[in-house]
């Protein structure tokens, strides 16, 4: 089954574009955290940024860059949360790779609200972590 972005790219649900060119399709986010949240996505279907070509990736944050830049300057926002949820248990609720583009304006919105909670590191095994991690990049 389509998920609603393929819809939304196919032009069976409408939305309101932001831009458009062969491989990237941007649009207003319908519940506009701020004035001019927008969505930003590849036309080619990948489920979330990891399993999304590199070229196409690129492509998808290029655009996300010019929004952002954009709306710091037609809207006079003060900063810019540019981001991507990858998979259920990280907020991702629309299983086509989209890129968030969210205006932040001074004394007008709450701000940026992600949950990035410090934790006790001391009983962590911070190097091990790490060396873990820098093995396995393909
Ligand atoms: P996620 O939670 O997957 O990172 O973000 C999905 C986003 O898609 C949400 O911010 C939600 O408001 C937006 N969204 C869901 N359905 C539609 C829709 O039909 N049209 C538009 N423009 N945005 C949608």
């Amino acid at each position: 089954m389509k998920d609603i972005f393929c819809k939304i790219i196919d032009g069976e649900i409408p939305s309101t574009k932001v831009y458009e060119d062969d491989d990237v399709l941007a649009i207003l986010d319908i519940s506009q955290t701020t004035k001019g949240h927008t969505l930003v996505m590849p036309k080619k279907h990948c489920g979330n940024i990891l399993d999304c070509p590199q070229e196409l990736m690129h492509k998808v944050f290029d655009v996300a860059q010019r929004i952002g830049q954009a709306e710091m300057l037609v809207f006079g926002a003060a900063g810019v949360n540019i981001l991507t949820n990858a998979g259920e248990c990280a907020g991702q609720s629309v299983p086509h790779f989209h890129v968030h583009v969210i205006p932040r304006y001074l004394g007008i919105d709450p701000g940026f609200q992600i949950t990035m909670k410090p934790q006790d590191t001391s009983g962590m095994d911070l190097p091990r972590i790490a060396q873990q991690i820098s093995e396995n990049i393909k």
